[in-house]
């Protein structure tokens, strides 16, 4: 018997047909002894109606009144989740109870649409596991200081399962969804993408981060801290398959490197079309130079990607970094209002049509050539490097965005991505 936190998105919670199957799966799970908490997403499409509803009615809801209220509204989509699956679970004879973020609660800071957990009382729910009750916990939401519902940012539910199960201990942390796990690569732009069975947590969290959209970014992160072992795995299969062959499914996201030595050097190729580059040319090359052109920057609340100074030619040099596609408009009007004139720069440019694809593995850390294969290939296609960046096991370059697709298929295939990986 294991505790073990079984986490639903939006697609698998999307009707009450398919709230009936989960509900099926998890009596499963129970029927052979685990005790199971529940962690569902809103109903899919919920949470974009009641924002739009919301933005009907105020266009512009970014004061810290209207912020509160968006996360009041936005919380109910998953409180409709927790009470379907709740009865869904007693009406196959499963005892089962729901609650909110605020009931167990789920303690997260006022930071209205992107609060972070501070601390979660298990004290309600090990009472109801131990009465054998099945408890269904809200995701994406929580309480603040003052009692206010806040939630966790977009895709937040992730969060919520991972830091539910780490504040249980539980044995497992499965997060059931559209997709059967991790890939290589999105197999929507290179069919021949393999599912990964296995993926350490440090390649999860530089996938998560470089645009590979299977887990909020957040959730790796709180894996990570508490090592909690977290599985990606299908809800669509059918519910009554073998349990043993269910627990096996998808891709496990493991804490162990040594498991990953005989693997390959590169396990993923990850790449982010949201992306906006700009540069400040002929700035003069003097001590604290960054600092004038990323403080105001920083100061506007725009987060910085790739960063890249020149060698100088006559004492100037020219700074290039990426921005958020979102923030571009804004960063171009800041460098043009207050960097040109404070640093005497001579020009500023910017291209918000790039992309940054970026190659992902532990074993980059003992192997060389990994970049010089990654360069010549695109050299083989003829694409033009605009930015590199690289960390101990990712290398990421910055190109046009028209050769994209281009290059993730050229680099999948150049790092034998296509051959399953041996087991
Ligand atoms: N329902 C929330 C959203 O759509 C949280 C989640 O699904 O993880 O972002
Ligand atoms: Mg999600």
């Amino acid at each position: 018997m294991a505790l073990i936190v079984h986490k639903y998105g939006g697609t698998s919670m999307g009707s009450t047909e398919r709230i009936r199957n989960v509900a099926l799966r998890v009596a499963k799970w129970v029927r052979a002894g685990h005790q199971l908490v529940v962690v569902p997403s809103a109903m899919s499409g919920e949470t974009n109606r009641l924002l739009a509803l919301a933005k009907e009615l105020m266009p512009q809801a970014d004061g810290p009144e209207a912020l509160r209220e968006l996360d009041a509204l936005a919380a109910t989509g998953e409180q409709v989740s927790v009470g379907l699956l709740a009865l869904a679970l007693q009406a196959q004879g499963v005892p089962a109870v729901s609650y909110g973020g605020w009931q167990v609660p789920i303690r997260t800071d006022s930071a209205f649409g992107k609060a972070r957990i501070d601390s979660i009382d298990d004290t309600r729910v090990l009472a109801d596991l131990a009465a054998g009750r099945v408890v269904i916990i809200t995701g994406f939401q929580g309480m603040d200081p003052d009692g206010h519902v806040t939630t966790l940012g977009r895709g937040g539910s992730d969060t919520s399962a991972v830091a539910v199960a780490a504040a249980l201990k539980a044995h497992e942390c499965l997060i059931y969804t559209d997709v059967d796990g991790v890939y290589t690569t999105d197999p929507r732009i290179v069919p021949e993408a393999q599912r990964l069975t296995t993926i350490s947590f440090e390649e999860m969290l530089e996938m998560a981060s470089l645009g590979s959209k299977v887990l909020q970014i957040r959730s790796v992160e709180f894996a990570g801290k508490y090592r909690v072992p977290l599985r990606v795995l299908s809800s669509f299969t059918p519910p009554d398959i073998d349990l043993d062959e269910e627990a096996r499914s998808g891709t496990l996201i493991t804490f162990e490197e040594d498991e990953k030595m005989e693997r390959a050097v590169v396990s993923g190729i990850a790449f982010n079309r949201d992306e906006a580059k700009v540069s400040v040319l002929g700035v003069p090359d003097k001590p604290g130079i960054a600092y004038q052109i990323l403080g105001p920057v920083a100061d506007a609340n725009i987060d910085i990607d790739v960063i890249i100074q020149n060698v100088s030619h006559s004492g100037r040099t020219d700074f290039s970094f990426t921005v958020h596609r979102n923030d571009y408009a804004r960063t171009m009007a800041l460098l043009q209002s207050q960097v040109l004139p404070a640093t005497g720069a001579e020009s500023v440019s910017g291209d918000p049509k790039i992309c940054k694809v970026s190659i992902v593995g532990i074993g980059m850390r003992s192997h060389v050539g990994v970049a010089s294969t990654m360069f010549r290939t695109l050299s083989e296609e003829s694409i033009n490097i605009q930015m590199i960046s690289t960390s101990e096991i990712k290398t990421s370059v910055v190109l046009d965005e028209k050769y994209m697709e281009l290059a993730v298929r050229a680099l999948h295939k150049a790092f034998g991505l296509e051959q399953p990986a041996a087991v």
